[in-house]
């Protein structure tokens, strides 16, 4: 028999860029909502209130959008929730600890007590309460140990919006005790539409360049530049000296960039359309028609190791440099 409780508890995943955080902000915003708007289509998620979307202009609203609602709760590592501009959801404890450290990329267990204590209070605007926990992962042992029993016996009317990228990493104690969710990739359609939203320049383009993952902060990021090394690389077929105009970004967006080139040349070879730059089919196909397969697939491979440790690298820009000339060289016959 199903408890309750998988009602009161969801986790829902999804990858990066697919707004995992946007559905569970949503669907807390219309569990609070003291007149909430009966949805035209239901939402892409089961979650609880995904029939309605919020008013927005009620005093939950308000208080919600102000950041002070307090049946609401949030818990963020304090790096995410700055990023989020969310500067509000930060303990002044971890304020003072962030001025030595720099700011956090874990929940700390300080905030899940806070979390359980405030769980026990009674709601103060007589609806529901929220909490949301997100990404689950970045909850320690010790702290999801004590976020366990709670989440086995929720108060009534106290629900629990988790969410995470990797799955994986979700401990399987704190796993077990929610109800499971997953977002899918929206349609071509959907995607642009959500683009075309953010006003994002050459909507098309950027959809497929992100695979329709339109909340990435930055979709486009190293579109642009992947394309200048593109016709820098066709430009080059005939001298070694061609270089692209186009600012190299920062080495986490430079080497995912390369990823996708890489991919797309290799689904060239197979006779596939490319993913990410299908508009560049012709350029893809003359490049990949040059560099031999296993050098690609090796060259993709180690791109895979850069992307891991990608985020702190030392002399980030000279690795950079040396993936961007070892890509030309993919493409030099004599290099082979
Ligand atoms: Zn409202």
């Amino acid at each position: 028999m199903i408890k309750n409780q998988y009602f009161q508890a969801i986790l829902l995943h999804g990858a990066t860029g697919l707004g995992v955080w946007e559905t569970l902000d949503n669907a807390a915003a219309t569990l609070l909502c003291e007149s909430p708007i009966p949805a035209m289509t239901s939402g892409p998620i089961p979650l609880p209130g995904s029939a309605q979307h919020a008013c927005g202009q009620c005093p939950a609203c308000r208080l919600r959008q102000a950041g002070n609602h307090p049946d609401l709760k949030r818990l963020l590592p304090e790096a995410l929730a700055l990023e989020l501009g969310m500067a509000q959801a930060v303990d002044p404890q971890d304020a003072t600890r962030t001025e030595k450290r720099g700011p956090g990329k874990d929940i700390p267990i300080d905030a899940v007590r806070g979390l359980i204590d405030w769980s026990h209070t009674t709601n103060h605007r007589g609806g529901l309460k929220v909490a949301m926990i997100y990404p689950l992962e970045t909850l320690g042992i010790p702290a999801a140990n004590s976020l366990l029993k709670v989440l086995e016996e929720p108060p009534p009317n106290l629900y629990f919006l988790t969410g995470t990228h990797r799955l994986d990493r979700v401990l399987p104690t704190l796993r077990s005790r929610c109800r499971l969710e997953t977002m899918s990739r929206p349609s071509a359609a959907e995607a642009l539409r959500a683009l075309q939203l953010r006003e994002i320049e050459q909507p098309e383009l950027v959809a497929h360049w992100c695979h329709h993952a339109v909340h990435e902060p930055d979709p486009a990021g190293g579109m642009h530049w992947a394309r200048s090394l593109l016709q820098a690389a066709i430009a080059g077929l005939g001298s070694r000296s061609a270089s692209t105009a186009t600012p190299t970004p920062l080495m986490p967006v430079a080497v995912a960039a390369l990823q996708k080139l890489c991919i797309d040349m290799m689904r060239t070879q197979c006779r596939q359309q490319p993913l990410y730059l299908p508009l560049d089919q012709p350029a893809l196909g003359r490049l990949a028609s040059i560099a031999s397969v296993p050098r690609l697939l090796d060259f993709w491979r180690r791109l895979g190791d850069y992307s891991r440790t990608a985020s702190f690298p030392l002399h980030a820009n000279l690795t950079t440099e040396a993936l961007v000339l070892e890509f030309r060289q993919l493409f030099t016959r004599s290099a082979h």
